[in-house]
């Protein structure tokens, strides 16, 4: 050994202790940790102690998730929720956690596609059964019940592209009734335009990736809940699977859901409006749920609200081509996957043929907006030359 086992190298590992005393900021911090590390032996060892809010691993949790936790459960009234890495995880492990081969369960067959995915291939293959039901009419869901099998029944509303609204209450009543647990895909109006807890649902999936996050340059998703023990037994899920969400991307949406309500207030004001101005000037379906005439909107009336800022016109009799060649020509509408941001969104979007509503030809095109926060006139000036596009 030479000279060079004198270097400070603990000095370079072991940090000064820095007061944090009197540093108020309004912002809360990112912490990021693996270690945790513990005051003695004894706390080590009883760590288990410490759940489920204490802080034991970095996987289980930071002061950052925590926070973001807290906040989303403050805006449902919900005892407890769980930051997972995608709105698709938060679908996934409530279902993984709930059902077991031999379990029935029951989704709307208007559901977020990749849902319909994973139980097809997941959740078939573990021997758990699969049925789709009409969204819009709870006498299909109370024929498919099967009691002492349907663990859990699974709505999104509004649904995927299609935009129906499912009567939550009305679908609570039932699944209860058969024993079943009701689980609800909340991402369209999240908790300030919707709380599906004071409906009667058991847990709240939401994709934070849309409005929380807000600005499409993050992924998380969220499990909100009430009941404790059903929440225990989803952080097991998480746990054994070793899924954690980072630190920086909860400080993302914890930003986000600062702004959140100024946001939604006006995508959903011009959502709105574009809505009305697209069933006026064209020969087209819009779904909006804002508009009399559209599934649901006397449901959307009672209990949600308002307006976020999706919606779908459905493109009857018009070729794939033709779509596509009037999506070129848009000018501030982007297209892409995903929503919620600050930029408009168009997707030209395929109904599979597994629906209660079936396009009305082989040539239907349902373009799925999402608006964004550019001037409403440049929105208009895009949807206008489009419908023009698209009215032969
Ligand atoms: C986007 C979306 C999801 C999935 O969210 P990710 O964070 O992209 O996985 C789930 N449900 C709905 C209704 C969505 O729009």
């Amino acid at each position: 050994m030479r000279k060079n086992t004198q270097l400070d190298d603990t000095r370079c590992v072991v940090p000064p202790e820095t007061p944090l005393e009197g540093f108020a900021s309004l912002a809360v911090p990112v912490y990021r940790a693996s270690t945790i590390v513990f005051p003695n032996a004894g706390a080590y060892r009883s760590r288990a102690d410490r759940a489920p809010d204490g802080y034991t691993y970095g996987l289980s949790g930071t002061p950052t998730t925590r926070t973001l936790e807290a906040q989303l459960s403050a805006l449902h009234d919900a005892q407890r929720t769980i930051t997972v890495p995608s709105g698709q995880a938060a679908i996934t492990a409530t279902m993984l956690t709930l059902l077991k081969s031999g379990d029935h369960l029951l989704v709307t067959d208007n559901v977020y596609p990749p849902v319909k995915q994973f139980t097809r291939k997941i959740l078939g293959e573990s021997g758990v059964e699969t049925e789709f039901f009409d969204p819009t009419r709870v006498a299909d869901l109370e024929a498919r019940l099967r009691p002492g099998r349907t663990r859990l029944v699974w709505v999104e509303s509004p649904g995927s592209t299609s935009m129906e609204i499912c009567d939550i209450p009305d679908i609570s009543r039932v699944s209860k009734a058969a024993g079943a647990l009701l689980g609800c895909d909340n991402t369209w109006a999240t908790g300030l335009l919707c709380k599906p807890l004071e409906l009667g649902v058991d847990i709240v999936a939401e994709a934070l990736t849309k409005y929380v996050g807000g600005h499409s340059d993050l992924l998380l998703g969220a499990i909100i809940l009430r009941d404790m023990e059903l929440y225990a037994r989803i952080r097991g899920t998480l746990s054994y699977l070793g899924i954690g969400v980072s630190p920086d991307d909860c400080s993302l949406a914890l930003r986000g859901l600062q702004t959140m309500g100024l946001r939604l207030r006006h995508v959903g004001e011009v959502s709105e409006e574009l809505a009305y101005r697209l069933a006026e000037h064209s020969r087209h379906t819009v779904l909006h749920p804002c508009l009399p005439n559209c599934p649901g909107h006397r449901l959307w009336q009672r209990d949600f609200k308002g307006s976020s800022g999706v919606f779908s016109l459905q493109l009857d009799g018009i070729s794939a081509d033709a779509v596509d060649g009037a999506l070129n020509e848009l000018k501030t509408f982007a297209i892409g996957a995903s929503w919620g941001g600050t930029r408009s969104i168009i997707a030209p979007m395929v109904i599979a043929d597994d629906r209660h509503v079936m396009p009305s030809s082989e040539a239907t095109t349902y373009l799925r907006i999402s608006v964004g926060l550019e001037n409403v006139d440049d929105l208009w000036a895009d949807l206008h030359r489009l419908i023009g596009m698209v009215s032969t």
